[in-house]
């Protein structure tokens, strides 16, 4: 049996519902969505939905969140774009600049948390989804089966809802890379100065990437603020391979520190006092040495489609760029943005399906371009690895 994914009983699709326009604000309150992940494009998607009467159910197959290190700029007023004008959300639970993966998160779950259209169950992990002319819905590994109006893939660069989409090409490939990931406070690191920004520097084999975000509770004084890197590296396959992290050309996992042998981390440091000059070898130092590192292999997805019937995908489940892009969280804004707009102006006349389908026209060319900007830094990357070790 499928469960509704409303609040409330669900009597037909929005279709069969929103056929006139006079009931268009009774019918569209009565939409439901389902939403797959509830992670940063879930959540931007659902509070975009939510804005137009929507009711989204978020499974997510995980409570834990941490990613050490990785930092987003979050553009100014995406939260009130996101709600509209009435959220009842404080403008500082999302802050713009650059910010950490986990502050984010954080003010996003709050605002969806806040908002009485969305329900966010878990933990719940999806196992495939499917869909006819009445409706689609989600089944979960423990067998319950979720339904609504649409379902929204929001579920990372391993997509199962993908696999619904494009099911001719349902994988994100490793890009030959990973990246080591680090996150540490600014008062113990006595080198300076730090960048304004961001710092990018290539030495031999390797590019850096270094940048200030605030420290607790947003501080952005001088010796109170966070310094995050990230060290992308072409030599660490067989380590990948070992731990599981890489099966195939497929990407399984980040590799935790506590995978990471002793002697890969004296390397670390061992490559980093020679070739990063302070302040950044001093960072690179306090994280290696207090195995504080992750590695994340870098996958990415070409999409060819964002939407099939109705079904769709938004984030990295829709289109996976290197992260040496910087973009792929502005894309997934983007995607949300996009994704409530199209249903805003089909879906009471044309239908789910067109709706979607203009989601798609709107979003898929930017997308693949982003892609392929990404994909020519990642072949030159590998490709000098290559030619440093010929
Ligand atoms: C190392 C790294 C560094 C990055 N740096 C930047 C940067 O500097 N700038 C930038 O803009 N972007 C960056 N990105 C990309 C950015 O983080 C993502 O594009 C953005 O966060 C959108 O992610 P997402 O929500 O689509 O996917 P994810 O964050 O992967 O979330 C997917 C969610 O779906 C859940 N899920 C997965 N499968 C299922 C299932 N079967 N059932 C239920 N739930 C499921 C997962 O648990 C997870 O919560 C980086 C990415 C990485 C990996």
């Amino acid at each position: 049996m499928i469960e509704q994914s409303n609040h409330t009983m669900r009597q037909g699709t929005s279709d069969d519902l929103l056929s006139s326009k006079s009931n268009s604000k009774r019918d569209t309150a009565r939409t439901t969505v389902v939403v797959v992940g509830a992670s940063l494009a879930g959540l931007m998607s659902a509070l975009a939905l939510s804005r137009l009467g929507l009711h989204v159910t978020m499974l997510e197959r995980s409570d834990r969140k941490s990613r050490t290190g990785a930092a987003l700029e979050v553009s100014e007023g995406l939260l009130e774009r996101l709600i509209g004008r009435h959220g009842n959300v404080g403008t500082d639970t999302l802050p713009s600049g650059a910010q950490a993966w986990s502050d984010v998160h954080a003010g996003l779950r709050a605002a969806a948390e806040a908002d009485p259209n969305i329900c966010i169950r878990s933990p719940v992990r999806v196992a495939l989804v499917d869909q006819d002319e009445r409706g689609a819905w989600v089944v979960a590994e423990n067998g319950q089966v979720v339904g609504g109006d649409i379902v929204v893939g929001a579920d990372g660069h391993a997509s199962v809802v993908r696999r619904h989409v494009a099911p001719e090409r349902p994988y994100a490939k490793f890009a030959g890379y990973l990246i080591w990931l680090g996150l540490v406070d600014e008062h113990p690191i006595r080198s300076r100065p730090w960048p304004s920004n961001l710092a990018i520097l290539y030495e031999r084999n390797y590019c850096l990437n270094a940048y200030y975000l605030p420290g607790a509770g947003g501080a952005l004084g001088a010796g109170k603020r966070r310094i995050g890197w990230g060290w992308y590296d072409a030599g660490q396959n067989d380590l990948l391979r070992g731990t599981g992290c890489l099966v195939g050309n497929i990407v399984k996992r980040t590799l935790r520190p506590d995978k990471v042998p002793g002697s890969t981390f004296d390397r670390l440091a061992a490559e980093a006092r020679k070739i990063w000059p302070d302040p950044w070898r001093e960072a690179i130092l306090h994280c290696v040495e207090r195995r504080e590192v992750i590695g994340t292999p870098v996958a990415e997805y070409m999409p060819e489609r964002l939407a099939r019937g109705r079904v769709c995908l938004v984030g990295d489940a829709a289109h996976v760029p290197s992260p040496m892009t910087g973009r792929g969280f502005a894309a997934s804004a983007q995607d949300a943005l996009a994704l409530a707009e199209a249903l805003e102006r089909d879906m009471l006349v044309r239908g789910v399906k067109d709706a979607l389908g203009r989601y798609e026209g709107k979003r898929l060319k930017a997308a693949r371009d982003l892609v392929m900007s990404g994909q020519s830094f990642s072949r030159s990357f590998v490709r000098d690895h290559m030619g440093f070790y010929a």
